[in-house]
């Protein structure tokens, strides 16, 4: 078994239909793409000495290349460790020093970087390769007919989680693994075909690279946008020139889009072409939430998924974001219902109320990373243990309440932020939020938020402290309020807690 028989499979049967496309132009078909693949994989294993079991690290910004690149290392049976192209040098030579690659590929936009990396790590630089320097090679080497044969526990894809708990750790992602989240993703959330595309508006390093995976799978097609970055008015004009076009957004980035649709008047646009946005990786404020189905009726899908169990434990398919189902906002404050190879538990006294929430399923990861610790305390018999805390409601939807380590303790009770988040959103004013413990010799922790302003609104403490007071207990009130120009986020663009936890203490 070996993922890259999708593409070989849909190069076969629907050898003209598009697979790639870079703006508006045609970038490869099946044909062209297997074939790019196959040469591209018999130059790693002739000229680079790639072996099965070896790791191709990808750093690349989002870049047509990266479909090449990332198909010919599973094709030749090496597992491919994508890391996200804003990371710092220091942090690409740490994960080098993690994965120990035999071998980086780059693109222009971080051909520095990823050199300084190499160098920090003290590996050679012959380690390294640009994407467009292995394009040019490959064509001298017939293509590698088939994916070399792999075992379903075999390592496909070393997935780095984000590291939003601490420095990231490597979750081994097994062939099994990803075929069974391919499947999953196309019955329980938006079944695919050939008339698909996947539009990579986020990094393709995380989400959006792994969803090429169904995308492929089901012979659809892929679009890198010119800029290679989340640009706004950029993906709405491609929304407006396309059909089918579905993509991988984080919260934050579904607001901004939305944002920037109504300040110029293109929600007509945004809408015309656009299948479905699947969003997840970070929670989605319910005001937000039902605002985005206002604005996107039936093209919102949510899923609820960790590096760990990859992109799939619950989902909210686009049927649950009709304002006239029943239940309608209940189900928008979720993260949705278990998926069906999926059991959810949640770690609390007979499984009743808030606890940590526990997963055993096929696509539980191998483990972490050369981290036999890590992975026992991670995984026990069997149970996959998130790190995230929730509940599941009567009607079997799973609500999150926060990471473990974001709970608030103040006088000895704890504070869930997004429930104080959820209050502070409603206000008019209020653009973004994180509400967070700051350190307090009375209480332990006290609560504090930080927020962002909409356009033309200044910070109204008295009328924030006043809607707190209608809906919250009151020691869950923040006792002081920062505003900050934007919230800092992380590459993957979530916002950043540990970032603000400086900026509250200062
Ligand atoms: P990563 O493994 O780096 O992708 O991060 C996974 C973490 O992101 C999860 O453990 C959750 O804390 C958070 N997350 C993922 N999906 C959602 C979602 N739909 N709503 C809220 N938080 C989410």
């Amino acid at each position: 078994m070996n993922i890259g028989r999708f593409l070989q499979r849909s190069a076969e049967s629907r050898p003209e239909d598009l697979a790639v496309r870079h703006g508006t132009r045609r970038w490869l078909d099946y044909a062209g793409l297997a074939e790019r693949v196959g040469r591209t994989a018999a130059c790693l294993a002739k000229v680079h000495d790639v072996r099965p079991g070896d790791r191709v690290m990808i750093v690349m910004q989002n870049d047509p290349e990266f479909l090449p690149v990332f198909w010919a290392a599973l094709w030749c049976g090496a597992s491919v460790v994508p890391l996200n192209a804003k990371l710092h040098r220091n942090e690409i030579a740490a994960l080098i020093g993690q994965a120990d690659p035999r071998l980086l590929v780059f693109n222009e936009g971080t051909a520095d970087t990823a050199k300084a990396a190499l160098g920090l790590a003290d590996r050679s630089a012959d380690l390294g390769i640009a994407a467009g320097t292995l394009a040019g090679r490959c064509r001298g080497y017939p293509p590698l007919p088939a994916p070399v044969e792999r075992e379903p526990d075999d390592i496909a894809w070393l997935f780095f989680t984000s590291g939003t708990t601490g420095t990231p750790k490597g979750a081994l992602l097994s062939h099994r693994n990803l075929d069974l989240m391919a499947s999953s993703f196309i019955e329980e959330v938006l079944p695919l075909d050939s008339r698909d595309t996947l539009l990579h508006a986020a990094p393709m390093s995380h989400g959006s690279g792994m969803y090429m995976i169904p995308w492929v799978a089901a012979g659809a097609a892929q679009l890198v946008p010119l800029s290679g970055r989340f640009d706004e008015p950029e993906i709405i004009d491609l929304c407006a020139q396309s059909r089918r076009l579905s993509f991988f957004a984080a919260p934050t980035m579904i607001q901004r889009l939305i944002r920037t649709a109504i300040e110029r008047d293109r929600t007509e646009d945004l809408r015309a072409g656009l299948r479905c946005i699947v969003y997840g990786g970070g929670p989605m404020l319910l005001e937000s939430a039902k605002a985005a189905a206002e604005i996107l009726p039936g093209r919102l899908a949510q899923i609820y998924g960790q590096g760990e169990c990859p992109m799939t434990i619950t989902r909210l398919p686009p049927g649950d974001f009709d304002p006239k189902a029943r239940d309608f906002e209940r189900r928008l404050a979720s993260v949705g219902k278990p998926f069906r190879r999926v059991s959810v538990r949640i770690d609390a006294p007979n499984g009743e109320g808030i606890g940590e929430i526990l997963v055993k399923s096929p696509l539980v990861m191998r483990g972490y990373a050369d981290d036999p610790e890590a992975t026992a305390r991670t995984v026990e018999r069997g149970w996959l243990r998130t790190g995230d805390v929730g509940c599941i409601d009567d009607g079997g939807y799973l609500h999150l309440s926060d990471r473990a380590k974001d709970l608030i303790i103040s006088g000895g009770t704890n504070i869930y932020p997004r429930e104080v988040e959820d209050v502070l959103v409603r206000h008019e004013s209020v653009c973004e939020v994180a509400v967070l413990g700051r350190a307090s010799d009375e209480w332990g922790e006290d609560v504090v938020a930080c927020l962002s302003l909409n356009r033309g609104h200044s910070l109204e403490i008295e009328a924030l402290d006043a809607l707190c007071k209608d809906n919250l207990a009151g020691f869950k009130r923040p006792k002081a309020y920062f505003v900050l120009p934007e919230l800092p986020k992380n590459a993957y663009g979530k916002i950043d807690k540990k970032a603000l936890a400086g900026t509250v203490r200062a």
